[in-house]
């Protein structure tokens, strides 16, 4: 049996990133980029009015003009004006040739086709959005690496690009093995149990952008299992199963992934719960075994699945806790094993509920994280720091 630690390093040491795909824009929230982007235009593409009013060559020894065209936004002819002259525009509206600056109309007095400017306190050049001001043509406006969020996926329209290059999902099939599974919705008979494994973590797979998912029961039993096992390694990047991993007389799994040629990187690990954790390799295929209890589906997915994807998909520092706090509650623990507890924070501190084995989901109601609290440690005072782990 290894430490967590060491699992974590045996899963980071061969992880690689993926192929990446040209993927519309719309849907690249969440993923990272995975080439530089540079813009292919100026943007603004052209000098345009910041504000409704009128677009002159400023002379502040005149203050009234003749105004001589009004230019919507929109206005796609290249019009020009001359001295004294002035163009009625509006914010977005290209500005004319021969104009330099643009007077707000709140400083403005209208007489049919002349206006009177207040040129106080303006000065050449204001209110003029500069063609290229944003972005020159072939700047780069996203590196490499970037995680696209919905403001990213603005700036990329704005210059007019459609697709972008990030890292892509896995494909990805669950596998729930147990005879005693009914999904939620039917009725349940005596000896069966609702099955809660697999929307979990199909909810936690679609959360992490993963949405390319199978999913399939199987009962115990081992040539069946073996059957599904296989075509679904043919079929996916990841195979995630639950159940039948321990060492129980209809636990086939392992046996069956030792049968078919999966590279078993480790077997067991020193943690609760998740203890039986399985983690395998079919070349660039990822296999992991997960315990059937569904704590522990949830705490070995966030810490050994999430950051093994995540790494897939281009991010870094995927295996850092998200935040190190102090615990609210004292907790003592059996040494020798890492524990996960599910928990909450709450004011920068971690609240552990009652509760924390591994068949009780009443602790997720609330919990938004684990906390880790480490192998050789029997008790954690209240203050003590531990990391945390965000879902
Ligand atoms: P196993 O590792 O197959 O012995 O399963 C351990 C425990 O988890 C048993 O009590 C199972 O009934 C339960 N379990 C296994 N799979 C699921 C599932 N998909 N949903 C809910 N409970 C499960
Ligand atoms: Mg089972």
């Amino acid at each position: 049996m290894i430490s967590v630690n060491h699992a974590k390093k045996l899963i980071s040491e061969r992880t690689s990133q993926s192929q990446p795909v040209d993927i519309p824009i719309q849907n690249a929230t969440g993923f990272i980029t995975a080439r530089d982007v540079t813009s292919p235009i100026d943007v603004p593409p052209f000098d345009n009015s910041a504000m409704d009013g009128y677009a002159i060559k400023l002379n502040k020894d005149n203050y009234v003009y003749r105004i001589t065209h009004i230019v919507q936004a929109g206005e796609t002819r290249h019009l020009k004006i001359g001295d004294g002259e002035a163009a009625r525009v509006f914010t977005g509206a290209p500005i004319p040739d021969g104009a330099d600056t643009v007077v707000q109309q709140e400083l403005s007095e209208r007489n049919d086709d002349f206006v009177k400017l207040n040129l106080s306190e303006i000065d050449k050049g204001e209110h003029i959005r500069l063609r290229g001001a944003q972005s020159k043509s072939g700047t780069t406006i996203l590196q490499k690496g970037t995680l696209i969020s919905p403001g990213t996926v603005g700036l990329l329209a704005s210059v007019g690009i459609q697709a972008v290059s990030v890292y892509s999902s896995p494909v990805v099939s669950v596998v729930i093995t147990g005879n005693e599974l009914t999904p939620p919705g039917s009725e349940l008979d005596h000896g069966l149990i609702y099955e809660s494994n697999s929307p979990a973590l199909v909810s936690y797979l679609k959360y992490l952008g993963v949405h390319n998912i199978n999913v399939f029961h199987a009962p115990d039993e081992k040539e069946w299992l073996k059957k599904k096992i296989s075509e679904c390694l043919d079929n996916s990047d990841i195979l995630l199963l639950t159940g039948g991993v321990s060492v129980g007389d209809y636990d086939f799994v392992h046996e069956i992934l030792n049968e078919i040629g999966i590279e078993r990187l480790f077997h067991k690990v020193k943690q609760r719960p998740g203890k039986p954790l399985y983690v395998g390799k079919l070349n660039s295929k990822w296999v992991f075994g997960l315990p059937g209890n569904p704590a522990s589906v949830i705490s070995c997915f966030n810490q050994y699945v999430k950051p093994c994807i995540k790494a897939n998909m281009g991010f870094t520092r995927v295996w850092e806790p998200d935040a190190r706090l102090p615990l609210e509650n004292r907790y003592t623990k059996k040494p020798g094993l890492t524990f996960f507890l599910k928990a909450s924070t709450v004011n920068d501190k971690i609240v552990v509920p009652d509760g924390q084995q591994s068949f009780n989901m009443l602790p997720f109601g609330a919990a938004n994280g684990l906390a880790e609290i480490p192998e050789e440690i029997e008790m954690v005072e209240p203050g003590s720091i531990v990391n945390f782990y965000k879902w």
